[in-house]
């Protein structure tokens, strides 16, 4: 079987190269619900395997797997799919490698600008943070948002105030800085200077990086969240899809959680993760059926690249994507897959 595709069956046996791939959207449709189940992404973009190092693809398979690993052991000591959610996106915020937290891209001035959501399907309960510059875990923030306080979503400074009264853990803005990301930056600005007339300057070239999950718990509760540093050089305070409920957010008992990542402006102007839930809601689609439809049919013929990770009520997962790579993950009782390619 292909490199970068890693199988996990009963318990954490490690094995590569056992059974078939997933198709594309790596999408399973099963009947028996599982007592839990764990979807992840770490964004979706330009990931080819000619331009990743063996070390790097390692790092990025063992970051999903940890991930994994912290959601799992939450879900199966019978804890809540919200607790589960913000610490495994606390977990991938931390680790550099993904564009969330630590390691988040830089916007044109040089700043690092985070956005978040998190919701709740129970009863359609939201939090979510715009631009925000100093707060460690964002998704924390947004949780905080969505229990302590009347709103649903909060932006830049007021959001930064309202972390520092509700005690949430604030850094100095030098926190998030990485190399790789400051070099992605000086590039992106460097092919701006070269094209012309270019409306939008933000990079939508480079992998993205975005992080995101979902999860059931036992008592059929699905949340759903996403935290990102956005798009490499991005400006005037530019929102994208992360912290839109119903962009690149949404959760609801009834049908399913999705978290997106890609090209956000797209998944803003075609309310993505909410058309996968109305699909499954209105037209009875399953959820392979509708994930794949807004994915590979919707997004791709406007033009927007990216991809999502969803799972329904009874546990079924869909990580379909259309850009080359997603880094991707699931977990359920005696079974995970992480997945960084497209074959
Ligand atoms: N969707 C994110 C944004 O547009 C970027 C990403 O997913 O990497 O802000």
């Amino acid at each position: 079987m292909k490199t970068g595709i890693i199988f996990i069956m009963a318990a954490l046996a490690l094995s590569v190269g056992c059974s078939q791939p997933p198709k594309t959207s790596g999408t399973m449709e099963q009947s028996d619900k599982p007592a839990y189940a764990l979807v992840i992404h770490g964004g979706a973009g330009t990931i080819r395997r000619e331009n990743m190092t063996p070390e790097m693809e390692t790092a990025y398979l063992t970051a999903l797997n940890t991930a994994l690993d912290i959601g799992e052991k939450i879900l199966q000591d019978g804890g809540s799919s919200m607790d589960a959610v913000e610490a495994v996106i606390v977990f991938l915020e931390d680790t550099p490698l993904f564009n969330a937290g630590r390691g988040a891209v830089f916007t044109n001035t040089g700043k690092n600008e985070l956005d978040a959501s998190i919701m709740h399907g129970a009863d359609l309960d939201a939090g979510a943070v715009g631009g925000v510059t100093i707060v460690k875990n964002p998704i924390r923030l947004a949780r905080a948002v969505m229990e302590k306080s009347p709103h649903v979503m909060l932006s830049g400074p007021g959001a930064e105030t309202f972390a520092i009264e509700q005690g949430i853990d604030t850094v100095s803005p030098e926190y998030f800085f990485t190399q790789d990301r400051w070099e992605s930056l000086q590039r992106a600005k460097e092919r701006e200077n070269q094209s012309t007339g270019s409306l939008f300057p933000a990079d939508y070239t480079n992998k993205f990086g975005t992080v995101g999950c979902v999860a059931l718990d036992k008592n059929g509760d699905i949340v759903a969240g996403t935290s990102t540093g956005g798009m490499t050089n991005k400006r005037y305070g530019r929102i994208g899809d992360t912290p839109i409920i119903g962009g690149g957010n949404y959760a609801n008992n009834a049908t399913c959680g999705v978290s997106g990542t890609g090209h956000g402006e797209f998944f803003i102007r075609y309310t993505v993760a909410h058309d996968v839930s109305a699909l499954m809601e209105y037209k009875g689609l399953s959820l392979a059926e509708a994930a794949d439809l807004v994915v590979h049919k919707k997004l791709k013929d406007a033009g927007g690249e990216g991809g999502l990770i969803a799972l329904d009520k009874n546990g079924n997962v869909a990580m379909p994507f259309n850009s080359d790579g997603m880094y991707r993950g699931y977990a359920k009782p005696g079974q995970r897959e992480v997945a960084i390619y497209k074959d």
